[in-house]
Order: structure tokens, then sequence, then C-alpha cells
């Protein structure tokens, strides 16, 4: 069993301030990780939007900073630079430059630094000690901050500092922190404004060596994985890529992906510095006990893919994923990577980008087709789906959807339905899971449109799941309340390309339809009617089907006009 983090902060400071870095280090090796970052292959990774001019990026952001204890009792990690260089190795993840944290503090919802007191009698009588570089101070600090962001769904707007990459880092053993962004009062000694006009207390600044920490430096980590324009790109790849890195760079290209100069024994080498397109190269056949000659990225980019640690040995977790993938594209499950398993993998990077971020811009159909209106207030979110997150439950097969299958999702009508619903079917072990959620302002991807998920017992192989944030008691009169019209609204623009993009019939297919083998936009209910295989009754019996049909219908013709 795991260690509480209370536990873990006494005895951290009975060891003392020097090398408490290495001690967490050790801890984190020793499987100390909690809350999000349990297993860090799977964090709920929250997506960021980036645009410049024409290009637009989405960067994925680990919601928390990395976190020790257990899932009850965690605290963040006492951070050095030298110690998230080295968790970025061990999990081929990416740590953030000045841009990217203001992406974060943008896009998450406010919340200012708990910060803690400074003056020593202060700080002891209220329980901290009187240096801020203490581990009972991080303890403090985490539960002042988890206390902030209780209740709230989504990324919290990064009230911490971080170690940035920067091609201001030359000197070796010197970092670079920056962050701490508040909108609190101006003194005398700051707060600063960021490249970006935000306000912040921490410009970025080398004051200290690689081994510093305090309580405010936690670690923040971005995934490998992004998109640019719709495309499945590596972020490494993007910050050494002159045409994208102002994406993700407030000073372009990076000449470096690393801490300065740190002790690279038993660290993994970073990728060369060859922009890539994300696609995998074949180069060999790769199988269990092939390993990375010295810089080669072979073994490794495969293990990237496969979602395990990147340490270029393939050893038998790779070999199992590998089985796995296999499985999942019809392909002889034997581990071994030849032309076909990369082939298949390359369209499964392809099928990712287009399937999940890339659905194309918001159609306006002509007014007069508005058979349900439009609330006042109602913006069209971009992008339409704001982001992935894979499902817990799911079967990854490569099938072709036929069908789309209406839910209400039995949850009060708040901004926040989608992202909430996402974040359930990310972390619920209970067999239950959808490819999509909808709420007045956003929609939320858990399933990859050709994987199966678990919604409607009867048509989850061949269905598409959109659950609407609602419930199936809804009135006519409730269907037409301002925040159901937004949500019908946001579902009719992705029926409408999921129609499409699959081939689906934009008609409605009831009960007898199914048994018929009809294919279109059906309902749990008519699904279970059909096969008896499930009690729901949702999205309930005054859902105005037949509108939103013809919503469906105009905004598709209004798509093939414009194509
Ligand atoms: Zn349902």
């Amino acid at each position: 069993m795991g260690r509480i983090a209370t536990e873990l902060a006494v005895d951290l400071q009975a060891g003392g301030t020097a090398d408490l870095d290495r001690r967490v280090l050790s801890l984190i090796k020793s499987g100390a990780l909690a809350g999000p970052w349990r297993d860090p292959r799977r964090i709920p990774w929250m997506p960021i939007t980036s645009t410049v001019g024409k290009d637009t990026a989405v960067f994925q952001v680990a919601p928390l900073p990395v976190c020790i204890g257990t899932d009850d009792d965690f605290m963040f990690a006492p951070m050095s630079a030298d110690t998230q260089q080295q968790l970025a190795d061990m999990y081929g993840l990416v740590q953030p430059t000045t841009k990217l944290f203001d992406l974060c503090r943008q896009q998450g919802f406010q919340v200012n630094p708990a910060t803690q007191p400074y003056d020593g009698p202060t700080r002891v009588a209220r329980g901290y000690s009187p240096n801020m570089g203490d581990a009972l101070a991080s303890l403090r600090f985490t539960r002042d901050m988890l206390k902030a962001i209780a209740g709230r769904v989504g990324l919290p707007g990064f009230p911490y500092k971080g170690w940035m990459l920067t091609n201001r880092a030359e000197t070796p053993g010197q970092a670079y922190n920056y962050g701490f962004y508040t909108t609190g009062a101006t003194t005398s000694t700051g707060p600063f404004r960021s490249a970006s006009g935000l306000v912040l207390w921490q410009q970025l600044a080398g004051r200290h060596n690689t081994r510093h920490w305090d309580y405010s430096q936690v670690g923040v980590y971005f995934s490998q994985s992004c998109t640019v324009n719709g495309r499945v790109r590596r972020l490494s790849d993007v910050l050494l890529d002159p045409e994208f890195a102002r994406l993700a760079s407030d000073e372009g290209v990076l000449k470096t992906l690393r801490q300065p100069l740190l002790d690279q024994s038993g660290v993994i080498a970073p990728r060369p510095s060859q922009p890539g397109t994300g696609e995998l190269t074949f180069k060999r056949v790769l199988k269990l006990g092939s390993r990375d000659g010295a810089g080669e990225r072979v073994v490794a980019d495969v293990q990237l893919f496969l979602g395990c640690r990147p340490d270029g040995a393939f050893g038998p977790t790779t070999d199992g994923l590998s089985r796995e993938f296999q499985r999942s594209v019809g392909l002889t499950p034997d581990g071994v990577w030849g032309p076909k398993t990369y082939a298949a993998a390359n369209a499964a990077l392809a099928a990712r980008a287009a399937t999940n971020l890339s659905l194309g811009p918001a159609v306006v159909a002509p007014s007069s087709s508005v058979v349900l209106p439009l609330p006042d207030d109602f913006r069209m979110p971009s992008p339409l789906v704001a982001g992935f997150r894979q499902a817990k439950q799911y079967k990854p097969v490569t099938r072709k959807p036929t069908k789309i299958v209406i839910h209400t999702a039995e949850i009060a009508e708040l901004p926040t339905g989608a992202e909430a619903l996402a974040a359930a079917c990310a972390t619920s072990d209970r067999v239950a899971s959808w490819h999509y959620s909808v709420d007045c302002d956003s929609i939320w991807q858990s399933v990859l449109d050709e994987h199966v998920a678990f919604h409607a017992p009867g048509a989850n192989h061949d269905g598409i799941g959109i659950e609407l944030s609602g419930r199936a008691k809804q009135t006519a009169a409730d269907w037409r309340d301002d925040y159901s019209l937004a949500v019908l609204e946001l579902a009719a623009q992705l029926v409408a390309r999921l129609c499409r993009k699959h081939g689906i019939p934009v008609r409605y297919v009831d009960e007898k339809g199914l048994l018929a083998g009809e294919n279109g936009i059906t309902t749990h209910h008519d699904v279970t009617q059909a096969f008896k295989r499930s009690t729901h009754t949702d999205p309930g019996e005054h859902f105005p089907m037949a509108e939103f049909v013809a919503r469906v219908q105009a905004l598709t013709e209004a798509a093939a006009q414009a194509a």
C-alpha cells in the first residue's frame, strides 16, 4: 500500500532540505505516484488550443502537477528542474514553455495561487515552517490549492510555477522558472506581464540551479501527442519545427528540449531534432528483445504509439500491447512489427487525427430551416468537439458505424455537463461508455467512431452513442428551454457531420426500422424496444425527434452546398 502524503511530507521534512529532490525522485521511482499520476499512461489529458495566423494546434496537458501519496491523500511532488527532466525521460512527456503555460492559464478556470506566508513567526504559528523550501509547505500548498479547485470541472488555470524549456538556458545547471499567475494586487515587486498580457509573479528567470525546489515549483507536463491543423504530431517535433514552433513557444524553435546539461546517465536520449510528421517509418522488423541502438528511436517510437514508456527496449509490456493492437486491427497477434503492422499503426494515427478533433468548422444553415430556435446568447464552440478523453471501457475494433443512438445522460442542465460525463467515462470502472457527450456549450469525445462503446445493448456494434446533458423526463417545454435548445443545436451539428463522414442516412429509425436493419438516427428507447436487452427509455417521449432530424437535414444540405 502507498503511504499518505502527510507521512511522506513529515519524512521528507525530517530528512532536511539537502538532497530532498533526489529523495522525491526515488519515492516516485518506487511507486509513490498518486491521484491522476498513479499510472502516467492513463493521465486524463486536457486539450489546450493554440492559434497563430491560419494554423491551429491542440496540445494536451495533465490536469494536475505530478502528485505523490495515495489517491485519498496526495501532494504536489516537490520538483526541481533535475527531477522534472528525469520524469520527462521516464514517461516520454514534454516539459512546459512559457507559451504553453500561458495557454493553460487562459483556457483553464481562473484560480490564484494559495501563497504561503513568508514571515517566520506567523508561519510557525499556523503550522508552517519558516522556510519556503520545505516539504510541509508543499503539503499545505497542495491542500490549499485542492480546496480552491474542489468541485470545479476543467483545467485549473495554473496557480503554480514550473521549470521551462527555453533558449535562454545555456549555462550548465541553471534552471529557468516561470508562472504564479494572479489577478491580485500590484506591488513594487510585481506582478509582471507575460508575453500574452497575463499577470504573473514569476517572469522567466534563471536565478535557481537545477536542484532548487520550493513549494511553488511543481511538475507540469504535456503529452507528446498533439495535432497541428488536424494532423497528429509529436510536441517535441513541433517545438523543433521552424514552421509551427510558434504555436507552442514564444521563442520560436527551441534549441534544446532538456534542462541544461544534466547528468544523463540512465536517462533516455532526446529525439533527434528532425521535424517529423507523427507517422511511424518502417526501418526494420521489431519484436520481443529488440533494442534501440545509441541515438536510435525505432523501438521508442513504437512504444510512444502504444502508449508505454519509451525506453527503447522491446520487453513484455511492449509485446503485450503490440499483440493487443494487432488483434484490434485484425492482424495476426504475434507481437512482430513488420510493414503490415506499421501500415496499420499509421492508418490508426490518421484515423485518430480525423476522428477526434478535425470534424471541420461549424456550418451555418439558412435561418428559414431553423425549426428549433437558437437561444439569444448561443455561441458555436470552435472546434465543435472540444477534446478527446479516452473512455476506460470500450472495444478497440475497427468497424464502420451505421447508426446514431441518442441518449439523455440523466444529469442536471449544467454548462459543465459534457466535461463531467467525459471525466466519468474516462475513470469509471462501470462497463458503460459512449462516443460523445454534449452540453449547452461544448462536446467531448470519449471513444473513437471506429471503436465500439457500451451504451445501448443491441446497437453497440454499429452505433455511435451520443449522451445529451438533461433528462428523459423532460417535458416538451423543457426541451425548448435555452439550455436544451443549445444542446440540441450542438448535437445536430455533430450528428450532421457524423452522418456525412460515415455515410449514415439522415432519417429517424424507430424500433421497427431497427429490426428491419435500417440505418440512421435512433434512440436508446428504440434500441431497448427492438432488442429487449435494456430497460432504458431515454431520451424520453418528448424528445423533439422530428425537429431534430429536420435540423440535421438542413445542416447536411448546407454542408453539401458549401463543399
Ligand atoms: Zn441511454
